[in-house]
C-alpha cells in the first residue's frame, strides 16, 4: 500500500510498503479516507524527532524511524479480530490515536493520555494515517453517525484537543473566557467553549485573516495585542475584573503573561500548546492572587463520543477548518511544504487522503 514515512526532519517520502495486517492486539483495520497534518507533523518536519522514535524503538510499538504519519483520521473498518465486539466491518470510525501501555498507574487509573510511556499512532510506529490502511486496538476506535461526512470527521482528533481543554481547567458553563492564538486548536477551543455555554469567548489573536475565522468560530470579542496591553483589554472586556478562565494555544511567553494577568484573582490559565523555549515565571503572580496555571494533554474518557456528538448535532460546527485537500502523493509539496512557507497563516487544515471515492478519482 501507499504510505508517507518520515525518515527525519525535511525527508519525508511517500513509498510503497507492505499492507498493514491485524493481529492480536492491532485488531481493527480500516480503510482511510482523510487524515488532517497536524501542528506536530510540521514540528516533526522541520526539526524533528520530537515523538518519533529513532534508533531506539518505541517501548510499546517496538518501531522505530521510518515511520508512517498521520493521526487526524476517519475511515471504514474493512477487518476486525476475533474478539472486537464494539465495531464490525463497514462501521465508519475515527480513531483516538493514543499509544500507552496499559499497565502504568496513569494507565489504570483511567488516563491513558498520562501513560508513562505515551505515544501516537501516526508517530511512535506501527502504522498511520497517511497511508491507504492502518490497523489499530479496538478500545480506541469510536463510531461515528452516518450524517457526519468522513472530512469533517477528521477534524474529532483536534477538536478533542480544544475540548479536553476545558476539563482540564474545570470550566463551568457561564464563565468568561479567553483563547489566545486561532490555529486548529484555538479555533476548536473557542467551539468548545459556545457548545458548553461560555458567557463571553474573548479572542486573541493579531490582525489577520485568523481573525475573521476566530468570529465564524464564535469569538465575542477579539483582541489584537499590537494594540496595547492585552491584560488591560481582557479586563475592560468584562467590567473591570478579569476572566474566569484563559487557553494559552500560542506557545508565546509573552502571551502566556498577559493571560496571567488577565485572568481575575482565583483564575485559570490553561496551557494547551507545546513549548519551544522554557517560559520565566515570577511565581508570586501565581500565588499572591492564588491563581491556577494547569496543563492539558490530549483527551481521555468520553472526549471523543462527546466531541462526535456535538459535531454531529451542529452544536461544535467546524465550519472554518477545512481550508485545503491534497492526494497523498501529493503531501510534502502541496501540505508540509504549504504549511511551513509564505501562505501558511491562510491554513487551518490541510486533508489529506489516498482514497479514490475521497479524492474522485
Ligand atoms: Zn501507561
Amino acid at each position: 500500500m501507499k504510505a508517507a514515512r518520515w525518515y527525519k526532519a525535511g525527508d519525508i517520502r511517500v513509498e510503497d510498503v507492505p499492507e498493514c495486517q491485524i493481529d492480536e492486539d492491532y485488531d481493527v483495520k480500516v480503510k482511510l479516507h482523510w487524515c488532517g497534518i497536524c501542528g506536530s507533523d510540521l514540528h516533526e518536519y522541520l526539526m524533528g524527532p520530537i515523538f518519533i522514535p529513532v534508533g531506539e524503538p518505541h517501548l510499546v510499538t517496538g518501531e522505530a524511524a521510518p515511520v508512517i504519519m498521520g493521526h487526524e483520521f476517519s475511515g471504514e473498518v474493512v477487518e476486525v479480530g476475533p474478539n472486537v465486539t464494539n465495531v464490525k466491518p463497514g462501521d465508519r470510525v475515527v480513531v483516538e490515536p493514543i499509544v500507552c501501555d496499559d499497565t502504568c498507574p496513569s494507565c489504570k487509573a483511567g488516563n491513558p493520555n498520562l501513560c508513562q510511556n505515551l505515544g501516537f499512532h501516526g508517530l511512535a510506529g506501527k502504522g498511520g494515517g497517511f497511508a491507504e490502511y492502518t490497523t489499530f486496538r479496538h478500545k480506541f476506535v469510536h463510531k461515528i453517525p452516518d450524517t457526519l461526512p468522513y472530512d469533517k470527521a477528521a477534524l474529532v482528533e483536534p477538536i478533542s484537543v480544544g475540548y479536553h481543554s476545558l476539563e482540564a481547567g474545570d470550566f463551568k458553563p457561564g464563565m468568561t473566557a479567553v483563547v489566545a492564538g486561532a490555529g486548529t486548536i484555538g479555533l476548536a477551543t473557542i467551539e468548545s467553549l459556545k457548545a458548553m455555554g461560555a458567557a463571553k469567548v474573548i479572542v486573541v489573536q493579531r490582525k489577520s485573516v485568523r481573525q475573521e475565522y476566530a468570529k465564524n468560530s464564535g469569538a465575542d470579542v477579539l483582541i489584537d495585542p499590537a494594540d496595547g496591553d492585552v491584560a488591560e483589554a481582557i479586563r475592560a472586556a468584562t467590567d473591570g475584573y478579569g476572566a474566569d478562565i484563559a487557553f494559552e494555544c500560542t506557545g508565546a511567553e509573552a502571551c502566556f503573561h498577559q493571560l496571567l494577568d488577565g485572568v481575575h484573582t482565583g483564575g485559570t490559565v490553561v496551557i494547551t500548546s507545546i513549548w519551544e523555549k522554557p517560559v520565566t515565571l515570577d511565581l508570586n503572580d501565581v500565588c499572591i492572587p492564588e491563581k491556577k496555571v494547569v496543563g492539558s494533554i490530549c483527551y481521555c474518557g468520553d472526549d471523543f463520543d462527546d466531541v462526535i456528538r456535538l459535531m454531529d448535532e451542529g452544536k461544535i460546527p467546524a465550519n472554518g477548518f477545512i481550508t485545503k485537500k491534497v492526494a497523498l502523493d501529493d503531501i510534502v509539496s502541496e501540505g508540509f511544504e504549504t504549511l511551513t512557507g509564505p501562505e501558511k497563516k491562510k491554513q487551518v487544515k490541510i486533508l489529506v487522503s489516498a482514497n479514490p471515492d475521497e479524492l474522485g478519482a
